[in-house]
């Protein structure tokens, strides 16, 4: 197995570092000087033309959405291709948003890349590959270990057609941030199930009544906004009755063996 810098990943690396150096590293702390001028969770004025105008240089350069490996849908890369420019990106804090190659959204757009709906691609897919939206995706829990999916406890009952969803999640990266509109959650939906099937997917609309971001949790005394890693509180959650969609909560996967390879795919 080749592990080297392949002659096709060659051009693209190439200019990747370049963008990087000619205009991210010269704004990248600029963007970050102005957190906390304005709402810690929303981009000001200058945060987001600084950031803006990297995206569309980017993608006017075709520098875009390179994430999406072993896939006709994506770039043609292999993951240890990609593994080179992820290592480019993490030079500095913008580089990997300017690609839209950004965490949490490559993870959850691969879930609904290779396990969504038309109707959930269209819905969901779309404006994150586009860069127009971001999202969360929520697994961790307060009061388990959470490493081990199989203990994640929050339930999701159906109910007249309807998931309700009680639970509490933690460290959810990007869910403060007011840009994020989707959260892929998971949930205990089976739990009759022997133990590595009773777990689901859940497409969850950050506007959902009864989604409550209770407060921004430090790492190493840092709440990393505007990104940030909520603590959130899930409520009595019900499909709203305002989403575009047909029939039941739009699960990706309902209790069933896909629930942990599709998670997988999300980390
Ligand atoms: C910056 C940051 C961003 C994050 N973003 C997200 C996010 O977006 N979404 C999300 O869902 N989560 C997120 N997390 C949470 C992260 O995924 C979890 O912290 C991680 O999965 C570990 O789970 P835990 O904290 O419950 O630790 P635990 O599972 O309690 O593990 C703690 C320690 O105990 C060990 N351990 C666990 N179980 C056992 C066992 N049975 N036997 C022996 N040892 C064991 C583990 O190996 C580890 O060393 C984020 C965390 C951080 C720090």
């Amino acid at each position: 197995m080749d592990i080297g810098v392949t002659d096709r990943l060659r051009p693209l690396l190439d200019a990747v570092r370049k963008f990087i150096d000619d205009r991210v590293i010269p704004v990248d702390e600029e963007f970050l000087t102005e957190v906390g001028n304005g709402d810690r969770w929303s981009l000001n004025e200058r945060q987001a033309e600084i950031l803006e105008e990297l995206k569309s240089a980017a993608r006017e350069q075709g520098l875009w959405n390179f994430w999406l490996t072993d896939s006709e849908q994506g770039g043609g890369l292999s993951t240890v291709e990609y593994a080179y420019l992820a290592e480019e990106t993490g030079r500095c804090y913008l580089a990997a948003e300017a690609f839209n190659c950004s965490a949490p959204d490559t993870g959850n757009m691969e879930v609904l890349e290779r396990y969504g709906t038309s109707e959930q691609k269209k819905q969901w897919l779309e404006p994150l590959l586009n860069g127009e939206i971001r999202s969360a995706y929520a697994m961790s829990e307060p009061d388990v270990a959470s490493s081990d999916a199989t203990n994640i406890s929050t339930s999701a009952v159906l109910e007249d057609g309807e998931w309700v969803i009680n639970g509490e999640k933690t460290y959810i990266s990007g869910a403060g941030d007011a840009r994020c509109k989707i959260m892929i959650c998971m949930v205990r939906s089976n739990p009759e199930n022997q133990r590595h099937q009773q777990h689901s997917q859940i497409l969850v609309p950050m506007d959902t009544p009864g989604v409550e971001v209770l407060r921004p949790m430090n790492v190493f005394g840092d709440d990393d906004a505007p990104h940030g890693h909520m603590h959130m509180r899930l409520a009595r959650l019900r499909d709203s009755p305002g989403q575009a969609r047909a029939g039941p909560y739009p699960s990706l996967y309902e209790g069933n063996r896909h629930g942990r390879a599709c998670a997988e795919a999300d980390v």
